[in-house]
């Protein structure tokens, strides 16, 4: 068995005997080391989006103040959910290492591809103000010094609605 996922196994456990939450753990490695490691904490913090995988990634980004981890691999115990799949992407995590399926959560009585919420609904509301806020960021220096950092026009962003 991979030693990263022993650990991710390991923090799973110590999540369910202490009831924090579900069968979940997960691990970030850089360069062969164990930078940390969580487990999933919703029952704890009474907080869904504290899923081992987000939970390990805020706390090697606050470790190192950096929310770049692309030189960083993730092992977790079960396929990311949607949510932290999203979180995954933003924190630029380019290989994730997973052991039970969506199909395995399941079983467990988790649904990793909708979540808990089957009735949701996105409506637009625009507004000036709204539109307004696009004007003050691209004209604040925090946007050019992104730019520099992202390079995300190397992407066609424009046909995102
Ligand atoms: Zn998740």
């Amino acid at each position: 068995m991979n030693r990263f996922m022993q650990r991710a196994i390991k923090e799973a456990r110590r999540g369910m005997k202490r009831q924090h939450g579900g069968a979940f753990g997960a691990v970030l490695v850089r360069n062969g080391k164990i930078l940390a490691s969580s487990h999933n904490t919703v029952l704890k913090y009474h907080d869904s989006t504290c899923h081992a995988e987000i939970n390990v990634i805020r706390k090697v980004s606050r470790k190192f103040k950096d929310y770049d981890l692309s030189d960083c691999e993730m092992y977790t115990t079960g396929k990311p959910c949607k949510m932290c799949e999203g979180a995954i992407n933003w924190a630029k995590i380019k290989k994730v290492y997973y052991g039970n399926s969506y199909k395995d959560a399941y079983n467990m009585g988790f649904n990793e591809v909708i979540g808990n919420n089957k009735d949701l609904v996105f409506e637009r509301i625009e507004s000036m103000q709204t539109s307004k806020l696009i004007e003050e960021w691209n004209n604040s220096k925090k946007k050019k010094n992104l730019l520099i950092m992202f390079d995300i026009f190397s992407t066609n962003i424009y046909s995102i609605q």
